[in-house]
């Protein structure tokens, strides 16, 4: 089940790219948030429709933050997986995962089709794919 050719420090360096940027965009996109929720008026229910282009801007900025927030879970979680030396390897079947998904996807932890699976359990909606 290990792969012991896999190369951890490579992986590990590129999930640490990724975490940096991740922050970064995260910060951006908290800083944008903060501005629209300091602008007059958003929340008062006497005007219902003025507001609703910076409701959207604002929930639309609170999904990607949630969903950046998600990958930098799932990037520490492969980096736990680094240093305890489980990386590659899916977490539910046990299966090795191919070198090819963790170069397009190197903070995956699952395998192709328990990747599957679990998107459809979390309700099947359509995630990007960093
Ligand atoms: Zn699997």
């Amino acid at each position: 089940m290990a792969q012991p050719q896999l190369d951890f420090d490579h992986f590990r360096r590129r999930l640490e790219e990724m975490r940096q940027s991740l922050q970064a965009e995260t910060e951006s996109l908290g800083d944008e948030v903060a501005n629209i929720n300091q602008q007059e008026g958003y929340g008062v229910k006497n005007h219902p429709a003025e507001d609703a282009t910076e409701v959207f801007t604002r929930e639309r900025s609170l999904a990607i933050e949630t969903q950046l927030q998600r990958e930098l879970q799932q990037i520490d979680h492969a980096l736990e997986r680094i240093e305890a030396g489980t990386y590659g390897v899916c977490e539910v079947g046990g299966e090795t995962i191919p070198v090819e998904r963790l170069e397009a996807r190197p903070l995956a932890t699952l395998c192709i089709q328990h990747q599957r699976e679990r998107d459809e359990q979390e309700g099947g909606t359509t995630r990007t794919v960093v």
